[in-house]
């Protein structure tokens, strides 16, 4: 015997059909699912590329040759 059974979006909280269907599941749909994604890939994005140490070695040079004029 089938139950259906509802879990929430972890995304947006909406009720989603735990069922063979529901491909986006735990998500509610596909949009959901990728918001999700692209919160980690973003967390691990910023930890793989660190932006401000590149900004600080291109700082240096910039200063010095203020000095020197
Ligand atoms: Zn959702």
């Amino acid at each position: 015997m089938a139950t259906s059974r509802t879990v929430a979006c972890p995304q947006c909280g909406a009720a989603v059909e735990w069922t063979e269907g529901s491909q986006w599941r735990p998500f509610c749909s596909e949009r959901c699912k990728l918001i999700d994604f692209g919160g980690w890939a973003s967390e691990s994005y910023r930890i793989a590329v660190p932006e401000e140490s590149d900004a600080e070695a291109a700082t240096p040079p910039a200063d010095r040759a203020r000095e020197r004029s």
